[in-house]
């Protein structure tokens, strides 16, 4: 998987530098030119433009050359000198990045003073994939249009002022082709990881693996909107996108943090850290959140609220990330080092979205591919507390396990001990073990006596190999306790299988303990139940009707099996057949 990843991000960043350079080859491009404005000026709502078209009489000044971006005044005229487009082609579109705004009116203002105009509201701007981008088609300009003024009533972002442009041709904007598609690679980037958390999820059940989960799926929805590349596919309304893009990126970096919150180390962060990543990450979610909305009563405060609405998060995640490191977290300096780019890419676009220095919209790529990166790092930062918990809990059942076979084991013979069997009797019942048999050794009380407890627990050892389960799973073996065993038997032979394994004892004893004069021989009390109910109820019975077929086997003599075969009826009481001897 690591492989794969890096073969993904090593694939992204040799694509880097021809994107980085695209845009300038095309502003350089002559056949496609785009021009920017030559003047700009922030008016009042009531001046129109064709009053900012009679020069000289407008109400607010021109500022032609260098010049502060605001976006917080009720309109912006934008002035489009035809000396640009003189000896070219003249310009049929104008285009910007996507905003939300009150309407554009765009007016082509002729040597003569005669003035064509057009007036658009956000549901005509057309977006298309080269960038987060609309587009307007220009009133018509002909060869005695002197300028184009671009009126823009209430702006909700910088940058729609900054990068609105007029170009020749229609969808031509900043992007090339090449930057669609790193757009692309980054979606493709974040595919891998959402897979994974959801295969994490199926075995782990862990909420950050959900919140990953939720992240990625948020910062693809980021990537498709404010990139633009979701035009690729659908032909959204230019409101969905201009809000869609600005709130995902709010409710993922509340995720992020939520994220953050419970992926930590148990004991890592204190309380009030947490309590500060939390309340800084719900704040986050709401005030940016709502600034995406960009309602008309916000303006003008939305667009600089919204970034600067960021700074308490990018703030208490770094504290809370650098403390958790030094207490060393190791899931921390994954985020670490998957959030350091991501914050970087932020604080860029926070200051170019501020209007704090100006810089080509492409400069996006680097905030997606961040992005892309951090989803990337953080999944191995998944990836790797996921190997570790599974891990722990392995060890956990391994032990549990070895717990439960310690206490289901009898130590001396390695056999099942009663509590074993008798817990999972009906089971065994209904897999076929209809033979119940009781064993227990003839006068053993007499080979301790002679020869001593420890070849008394030989002999036992010996018996406890004649028991043990055969491979097929036709018998199983049982230590009741003392030199009293239980043989469970299944097929159609078990009765004389039984009988077998009651014969096989007392060789197998006097080939293993030579020593012993005497052959410790068997007793074996045997219940054959093919169906339970009526009387016989569960393994206690069983063990009772044997133990009387026991009784009567040491009675005749010993060495011996007594059977008894029961016929279970469920109403009527239960009928015994006779019992019968073999010697
Ligand atoms: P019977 O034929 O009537 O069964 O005679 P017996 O001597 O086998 O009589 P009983 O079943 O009452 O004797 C059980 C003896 O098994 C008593 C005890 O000394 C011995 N014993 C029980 N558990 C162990 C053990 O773990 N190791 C050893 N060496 N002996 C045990
Ligand atoms: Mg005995
Ligand atoms: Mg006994």
């Amino acid at each position: 998987m690591v492989r794969v990843v890096f073969g993904l991000l090593l694939g992204v960043l040799a694509f880097l530098p021809v994107s980085a350079e695209s845009g300038v080859a095309h502003a350089a491009d002559a056949s496609m030119p785009r021009h920017a404005p030559n003047c700009v000026a922030f008016t009042g709502k009531d001046v129109s433009i064709e009053a900012m078209a009679m020069e000289g009489s407008g109400a607010a000044k021109w500022q032609c050359g260098s010049r502060r971006w605001r976006s917080d005044v009720a309109a912006v005229v934008l002035k489009y000198d035809a000396t640009s487009w003189e000896s070219a082609k003249p310009p049929r579109y104008f285009y910007s990045r996507i905003s939300r705004f009150g309407s554009i009116a765009i007016a082509a203002v002729d040597a003569g003073g005669e003035i064509r105009t057009a007036r658009y509201t956000e549901g005509d701007g057309e977006p298309f994939a080269s960038g987060p981008v609309f587009q307007l088609k220009l009133p018509e300009i002909t060869d005695k249009t002197e300028s184009v003024l671009v009126r823009i009533e209430r702006p909700h972002s910088v940058p729609m002022l900054s990068e609105a442009r007029l170009t020749v041709s229609a969808k031509h904007a900043d992007w090339t082709q090449m930057d669609v598609m790193l757009l692309a690679i980054v979606i493709g980037m974040l595919i891998l990881p959402f897979m994974f958390d959801v295969s994490f999820f199926i075995v782990l059940r862990e909420r950050f693996v959900l919140l990953h989960a939720a992240l990625v799926v948020t910062m693809m929805v980021y990537v498709l909107l404010a990139g633009g590349l979701i035009s690729v596919f659908v032909k959204l309304p230019m409101e969905v996108i201009a809000i869609g893009a600005p709130l995902s990126w709010a409710i993922g970096s509340a995720l992020a943090a939520f994220f953050l919150a419970d992926f930590l180390e148990p004991g890592i962060q204190s309380r009030a850290m947490k309590h500060a990543v939390i309340g800084t990450a719900a704040f986050t979610m709401l005030v940016p959140g709502i600034c995406s909305f960009q309602l008309a009563w916000m303006h003008p405060y939305d667009d600089q609220l919204y970034f600067y609405a960021f700074l308490p998060s990018i703030i208490v995640y770094t504290l809370a990330i650098i403390a958790a490191v030094r207490k060393g977290s190791r899931s921390a300096r994954f985020i670490a080092a998957a959030w350091a780019p991501i914050m970087l890419a932020a604080i860029e676009r926070l200051m170019r979205g501020l209007g704090l220095y100006a810089a080509p919209s492409t400069m996006d790529q680097a905030l997606y591919l961040a992005t892309g990166i951090e989803v990337i790092l953080m999944s191995l930062a998944v990836a790797d507390r996921f190997l570790a918990i599974k891990r722990e809990r392995d060890e956990a059942v391994a032990e549990a396990e070895l717990l439960e076979q310690l206490s289901e084991r009898d130590p001396l013979t390695g056999l099942l001990n009663r509590r074993a069997v008798a817990s999972r009797f009906e089971r065994l019942h209904a897999a076929g073990f209809h033979t119940f048999a009781l064993v227990d050794l003839d006068r053993f009380k007499d080979i301790n006596d002679r020869f001593g407890h420890r070849v008394g627990d030989e002999v036992l050892e010996t018996v406890g190999e004649v028991l043990a389960g055969d491979e097929e799973r036709t018998m199983i073996g049982v230590r009741m306790g003392g030199e009293e065993f239980v043989v469970l038997l299944r097929g159609r032979t078990a009765l004389q299988r039984a009988e077998a394994i009651r014969q096989t004892i007392p060789r197998r004893i006097s080939g293993e303990l030579p020593g012993l004069n005497r052959p410790v021989t068997a007793s074996m009390g045997v219940i054959v139940v093919p169906k339970m109910g009526g009387n016989v109820k569960g393994f206690a019975d069983l063990y009772t009707r044997a133990d009387a077929m026991m009784y009567q086997a040491k009675e005749s003599g010993r060495n011996r099996m007594c059977y008894e075969k029961l016929t279970v009826f469920d109403s009527a009481p239960p009928k015994s057949r006779p019992v019968r001897r073999a010697a």
